[in-house]
């Protein structure tokens, strides 16, 4: 069956598009490792279609095998939802070679590129023609469109934009039969029946593949100013961000938290980057202000919100960057926790939401319930605050085994920090998705008619089960 099928694949996209482990030159790691080293499958075949029409081609041949496919695009998703099974059967489609940039239309403010142009591409494209494309994300020089719309991914905008959902008004997709929906529209209003480009917004590569997208631009800023404040308790923070909205209004377009432990390991791990005003605050906050007017009136605005931050004791000291490179060194930093906290051991990791004014007791009650439970467990606290989205992380006590904690506490924690999510209406995945990492915890925290209603929408669209399984949801 699988030389019939791995035929038809070379019939579909030539054969030079068709790698397999029969071939001892072909090194298949790359598509089969995922990023954060938690899993490694083995694929049949990964193929690299060069068109939508290709694309549906290698379908209706995986259909007509009943073999499933595994849509990737950067293999950046932090789930474990790009990476094939250890089976050895299924097909890996990689959207790589699908990265054109098909149309801008300034006039409606929108830009039309396929699947897997690589997003800082696209925000290249966009600004080239005098625009902003707003999604901004630390894996941004790797990761693909498709697989932002297939994530619904977030990052450090969302407060002003949203996430990649609002940011799409219209898709290209080919169906789990292989047929292409010509979906490109550019239309801000049309209520011609249900929402399809959200139901594959989000839905992981498990109804469709995700081929180009209608996206909206913006104007860009004429100008964009970054603070950084030490705050004395997470409830200044949580204020801080009320205030900050009064005084920027649309103008506030970043606002993020981070922990006085995970700035810490970035003043440990890279110490070349001067982390500010970290070492007397429990925590330091990032804010961006975008102006329509100018440098001057930027400034303004944020040094009056500062000040007003200052005398009601939200702020204890506060830096504003004075060039672009400051500002980006500010930002370099917050994008260094993640890859700090790596360097410091293995540790568990959470990204999560819940109700902004409800974030400072989640974290008192969470961090005591965590040292109760395992004394010396270290946080490492940061993320979105403006969205709610903390990525809530766990490390093993100082001196413990890295690996060991992993193996032997993680399920332990993860029923802790997500227990106390859900006693707080939060959300276990906020924006990274559910891949196979979060899929079997689903259907403890997922309302249980949304499930059912997911499994419906699934049934409908791929009733041979062939799209991404195993994937966002598991079998009941
Ligand atoms: C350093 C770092 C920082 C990150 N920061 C953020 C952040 O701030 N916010 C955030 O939201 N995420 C973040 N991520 C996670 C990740 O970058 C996003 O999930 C991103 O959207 C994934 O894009 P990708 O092209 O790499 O998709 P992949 O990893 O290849 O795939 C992700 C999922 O989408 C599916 N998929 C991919 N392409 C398609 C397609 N064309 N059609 C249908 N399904 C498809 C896959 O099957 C898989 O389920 C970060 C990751 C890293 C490594």
């Amino acid at each position: 069956m699988s030389t019939l099928l791995l035929a038809a694949l070379r019939e579909a996209v030539g054969p030079a598009q068709v790698l397999t482990h029969d071939d001892p030159a072909a090194d298949l790691s790359a598509w089969e490792q995922d990023w954060r080293q938690r899993a490694r499958g083995r694929a049949l075949a990964v193929v690299r279609p060069g068109s939508a029409a290709e694309v549906a081609a290698v379908v209706r041949a995986c259909a007509a095998a009943g073999t499933s496919i595994v849509p990737q695009g950067g293999n950046t998703g932090l789930v474990v939802g790009s990476v094939p099974d250890v089976t050895g059967t299924q097909v890996v489609l990689s959207l790589t070679r699908m990265n054109a940039v098909r149309a801008i239309d300034a006039a409606n403010l929108t830009l039309t590129v396929e699947a897997g142009c690589v997003l800082q591409n696209v925000q290249e494209a966009a600004e080239k023609a005098g625009f902003l494309f707003p999604l901004s994300l630390a894996a941004q020089g790797s990761c693909t469109i498709g697989g932002n719309l297939a994530t619904n991914a977030g990052g450090t905008q969302v407060l002003r934009y949203g996430n990649a959902r609002e940011l799409c008004l219209g898709l290209e997709v080919v169906t789990a039969q292989g047929e292409v929906w010509h979906g490109l529209s550019g239309l801000r209003k049309d209520n011609t029946g249900y929402d399809l480009r959200d139901l594959f917004i989000g839905s992981e590569g498990t109804l469709g593949v995700i081929t180009a997208a209608t996206l909206k631009l913006y104007p860009l800023p004429a100008a964009q100013l970054t603070a950084w404040a030490a705050v004395p308790t997470l409830e200044a923070a949580v204020a801080l961000l009320g205030l900050a909205h009064r005084h920027l209004g649309a103008g506030l377009t970043g606002f993020e938290v981070m922990g006085q432990f995970a700035l810490g390991l970035v003043d440990r791990h890279f110490s070349a980057l001067r982390v500010p005003l970290w070492q007397d605050s429990p925590y330091c906050v990032l804010l961006e202000n975008s102006d329509s007017e100018s440098e001057e009136h930027a400034r303004a605005r944020f040094e009056r919100l500062l000040e007003t931050a200052l005398e009601d004791g939200l702020v204890s000291d506060a830096v504003v960057a004075e060039s672009l490179a400051q500002a980006r060194g500010l930002w370099h930093i917050r994008e260094s926790i993640p890859l700090a906290q790596a360097e410091e051991g293995l540790n568990i990791k959470h990204d999560i939401s819940i109700p902004v004014s409800r974030i400072p007791a989640f974290c008192n009650d969470t961090d005591a319930l965590l040292q109760r439970e395992m004394p010396g467990v270290r946080l490492v606290n940061f993320g979105h605050l403006g969205d709610g989205n903390l990525h809530y992380n766990v490390q093993a006590p100082a001196g413990a085994d890295a690996k060991k904690f992993l193996n032997e506490q993680e399920a332990r924690v993860n029923a802790l920090v997500f227990d106390a999510v859900a006693r707080y209406d939060g959300s276990i995945s906020a924006e990274h998705g559910v891949g196979s990492l979060k899929a079997a915890h689903l259907p403890h925290f997922k309302d249980a008619v949304a499930l059912g209603l997911m499994r419906s929408v699934k049934q409908a669209l791929d009733p041979q089960q062939i799209m991404n399984p195993g994937r966002v949801l598991v079998s009941p």
